[in-house]
């Protein structure tokens, strides 16, 4: 079988746990840590970063810090992982969707403003498969209207918009390092911040809301979601090596298209002029033409050896927010296209030429065998 994704573990990654053993320094403080938050939020361009246990409450942590009022609007795509829709119903806000765009399946930024209301507050982007979102258009109506701007960049580890870093454009900006995204921490998840006071507040709630100087007094409720100075050193030496894992998805994903591109029926990632597309998986779309959905087309590639995985399912197609009361009757028809028909082929960094050309081969196979 091969896999839909490995993670790519080096030398650095085994001598810098293995110096954390040795030093004891297993637990939530150390070099590590410091480090990590420090070169990451320098890599992106961005001022503060803070180390959490995972990419979903960095969301969670991040929506925190804006301090909004309950049922103050948060607008975000439909088409995502449900981690970005319960960082806004958890902190007590409300969510309101646009649809995805049909070229880079993230937000449709032409359909944001008619969603602002006078309860907007922010405006949740998210990066999708290694492809930015448009990101001047949100930016432009952040300011007109007074809104914060909270990137998920999950996907885009050393994306570029403009020739900005992902994760370097907004107030807020979020990151999973869990085992198949770029770099990884196995979990794990950053914030990182620009304003002082975000930084401070992110740090207090992934502490327990501890008070400096009066340890055990609260006057306010935090969680333990701190990261290991252990999982901080896997991540560090997958830093010092980010350039090289780039190269590889980006490899990938031109090689990918150039062996899939002559294929009708078939929508392939793009990469628009103003964006640096990191590939973090190689999403395909099937049109309606070839007449198999991407569950159906999944088990085909299945029994060639090929893992695959389902596109998002959009966040109105989701019982769990129906139960709430949320978008009971909206439809989104590009998220819902893309989630019925799109999966994405093997595309780990550990990924061979090789392997490769067996997927393009149990593609084309499968294809030619519907036509006929
Ligand atoms: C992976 C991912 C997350 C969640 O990260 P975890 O570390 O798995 O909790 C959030 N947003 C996006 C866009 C992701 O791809």
């Amino acid at each position: 079988m091969i896999p839909v994704n490995e993670p790519s573990l080096g030398e650095k990654e085994f001598e810098y746990v293995n110096d954390c053993l040795k030093s004891g320094w297993i637990s939530s403080a150390g070099k590590y840590i410091e480090a990590f938050e420090e070169q990451w939020a320098a890599y992106c361009g961005m001022k503060h970063g803070i180390a959490v246990s995972n990419g979903t409450v960095a969301l969670q942590v991040a929506m925190a810090c804006f301090d909004l009022a309950p049922g103050d609007e948060v607008i975000m795509p439909t088409f995502t992982i449900i981690s970005c829709g319960q960082a806004i119903t958890y902190n007590g806000y409300c969510p309101v969707l646009v649809d995805a765009e049909p070229r880079t399946w993230t937000m449709d930024v032409s359909q944001i403003e008619r969603k602002i209301t006078k309860k907007t507050k922010a405006i949740m982007p998210v990066h999708i498969y290694g492809h930015p979102c448009d990101m001047d258009p949100i930016l432009d109506l952040a300011k007109k209207y007074n809104l914060v701007v909270l990137e998920d960049a999950a996907e885009t580890h050393g994306a570029e918009y403009k020739g900005k870093k992902c994760g370097g454009l907004g107030d807020i900006s979020c990151f999973s390092f869990y085992a198949n995204k770029i770099i990884t921490t196995g979990e794990g998840g950053m914030i990182l911040a620009n304003n002082d006071d975000y930084a401070k507040k992110a740090r207090s709630i992934r502490n327990l809301c501890f008070k400096p100087g009066k340890r055990f007094y609260h006057t306010e409720l935090g969680n333990n979601f701190r990261l290991t100075n252990l999982q901080a050193a896997i991540g560090l030496a997958q830093l010092e090596r980010i350039d090289d894992l780039i190269e590889k998805k980006r490899w990938m994903g031109k090689a990918y298209t150039e062996r899939l591109k002559n294929i009708s029926g078939l929508t392939l990632p793009v990469e628009e002029s103003w964006a640096k597309n990191v590939y973090w998986m190689y999403g395909i779309v099937l049109d309606e033409s070839v007449g198999l959905d991407a569950v159906e087309f999944a088990k085909r590639l299945h029994a060639q050896g090929v893992e695959t995985r389902p596109f998002f399912l959009g966040m109105h197609e989701q019982p769990a927010l129906h139960a709430m009361g949320l978008f009971q009757n909206e439809h989104y028809p590009v998220s819902e296209r893309i989630a019925k028909n799109g999966l994405y082929l093997p595309s780990g960094l550990t990924l061979t030429e090789d392997q490769m050309d067996r997927v393009v081969f149990a593609v084309k196979q499968i294809i030619r065998e519907i036509k006929h």
